[in-house]
């Protein structure tokens, strides 16, 4: 009985404890789920974040969103993982490089910022510290958008402060070109009506306030008065063309009228010869047949009047071509005097462009052309006359300087008055050129080796005492000279080479020297 009733009790313990067991697992089986189940919710939302960078990536995961929600089908999630996982990875590295050449895209744009000119202060001490946190790398996209969103206001400041009136900085190589440009213009001929604005334009690219602006302009304004000369020039060509050709077309029309006209009173002539032929034959017939007197100054008499009648008509007729003749003779004559007019002015016209274009329009000193022309004659005349020939090429000492000095314009200046000089102390049959900017090249015949030196100092001495004055201070503008003599059997530009070496020398021996090779 004992043994019974505690068999029972153990029995009622053992339900007990299994019952607790059970409500155990139960809870620990429904706090499984509920983790699993904020777990699957959590996976859900990151997978719904990474939404968008890859097409396959989103397909995969919006998949597993389905699987994972429903825990049956979470045997189907688990090979889908390692796949899942690796994309993630790659795109894990995609976005880690795209985010470090974002990186490296802003530290460029900064750096260009920085170097815009004349940025305030300020702003610039402000990029700089920007670009010191951008060296360290970027864990997440969200780290960069703040930072385009920094650097686009940086961006901002910059052009807001160019919107009002802030310009371009003129650099070196602005002035280089300005100064390139206003050579050039130089050495164009503008016709009158465009002068005073070329030489405005001058004025203010050899001036310390140009601003790049100006200069672009400068160049636009250049190009549009040279497209103009060359559609004037083309025009007059054509009208001179179109003039040629009509006055060509009249005198082919007047003589093939004249021709036609000719032909006719030709055939018309032979007509009247004949009739006065056959009428001579009738009068001699006449005087055969008829043997009464008076009958036969009757025939004779009929005869001779339509003899006559013919005879007249022939005269009139040479009278009409020879007026014919003489109306396109003066047609004729006048097409070739306005012709010849025209042609003279043209003539003129293209002289004119010629000498000019030999001429250096500056210092009015024939130019390079004009200097490789005279070259030539004088290379071929010596061949000719074994005269003796001398090339001299003068350098202006430091002119740099008196341009850095004193401008431009006072530059010009210079090479016009050492021009002129140049020109002053030579004789007719000496020549002298501008070279290039501050070089002149003489040519100089007939003088011996003793004396070339005597003379290329005196030109020397004459430009050194020119009393030059700028800024109320005295210049002395000096020339190196290099000189050499076409020898027997030598090719002229190699003389121009020894001269040229015989500067480089004088240069080289502290300038304001006269060196013959
Ligand atoms: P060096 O004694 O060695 O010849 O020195 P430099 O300064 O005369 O020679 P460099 O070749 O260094 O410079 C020549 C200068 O001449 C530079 C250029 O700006 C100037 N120049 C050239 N053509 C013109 C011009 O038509 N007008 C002006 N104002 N300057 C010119
Ligand atoms: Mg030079
Ligand atoms: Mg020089």
């Amino acid at each position: 009985m004992n043994d019974d009733s505690s068999t029972v009790s153990q029995i009622g313990l053992l339900k007990q404890k299994l019952q607790a067991t059970k409500t155990a697992l139960e809870e620990i089986n429904e706090d499984r789920n509920s983790k699993l189940m904020a777990l699957s919710q959590f996976i859900t939302q990151m997978s719904l974040a990474c939404k968008g960078h890859n097409l396959e990536l989103d397909n995969k995961l919006a998949k597993l969103r389905v699987n994972i929600g429903n825990f049956e089908h979470l045997d189907e999630v688990l090979p889908e993982l390692p796949e899942i996982e690796r994309l993630l990875k790659s795109q894990y590295h995609i976005i880690t490089t795209k985010l470090e050449q974002g990186r490296t895209g802003l530290t460029n744009f900064s750096r260009e910022l920085l170097r815009v000119n004349n940025l305030p202060e300020k702003l610039s001490r402000e990029i700089s510290i920007f670009r010191q946190e951008l060296s360290k790398p970027f864990h997440s996209i969200w780290e960069y958008i703040p930072r385009v969103e920094q650097l686009i206001g940086y961006y901002e400041q910059v052009l807001l402060k160019r919107q009002h009136g802030e310009t371009l900085e003129i650099l070196p190589i602005h002035r280089q070109l300005s100064q390139e440009l206003a050579q050039l213009i130089s050495d164009i001929e503008f016709p009158k009506s465009q002068r005073e604005q070329v030489l405005r334009l001058k004025e203010r690219l050899s001036s310390e306030t140009l601003q790049v602006e100006e200069l672009l302009g400068a160049y636009q304004t250049i190009l549009r008065l040279l497209l103009e000369n060359i559609a004037r020039e083309k025009s007059a060509s054509q009208e001179f063309l179109q003039t040629l050709n009509d006055a060509l077309t009249s005198v082919r029309d007047i003589v093939s009228e004249s021709f036609s006209q000719t032909q006719q009173s030709q055939k018309l002539k032979q007509q009247l010869n004949l009739e006065i032929n056959s009428q001579v034959d009738n009068v001699l017939g006449s005087i055969d047949e008829i043997d009464e007197l008076l009958q036969l100054k009757q025939k004779i008499t009929e005869h001779m009047s339509a003899l006559q009648n013919s005879l007249a008509r022939k005269e009139a007729l040479e009278q009409r071509e020879v007026a014919l003749l003489q109306k396109s003779v003066n047609t004729l004559r006048k097409e070739l005097a306005e012709l010849s007019a025209e042609t003279l002015s043209y003539k003129e016209r293209l002289f004119e462009q010629q000498k000019i274009n030999q001429l250096d329009s500056l210092t009015q000193l024939p130019n390079r052309a004009a200097l490789d022309e005279r070259m030539e004659q004088e290379f071929r005349r010596i061949q000719h006359n074994e005269s003796a020939l001398w090339i001299a090429i003068a350098d202006i000492d430091h002119f740099k300087s008196i341009n850095d000095s004193f401008g431009h314009s006072t530059g010009d200046k210079t090479l016009q008055v050492i021009a002129m000089a140049l020109k002053n102390s030579l004789r007719d049959t000496e020549f002298v050129a501008r070279y290039g900017g501050e070089e002149f090249v003489l040519l100089i015949p007939d003088v011996s080796t003793k004396d070339i030196t005597q003379l290329l100092n005196r030109v020397r001495e004459k430009i050194k005492n020119i009393p030059f004055k700028f800024k109320n201070q005295r210049i002395t503008v000096t020339l190196s000279i290099g000189a050499a003599q076409v020898l027997n059997g030598e090719h002229i530009l190699d003389t121009f080479e020894r001269a040229d070496a015989a500067l480089y020398k004088a240069k080289h021996e502290s300038r304001d020297r006269v060196i013959i090779d």
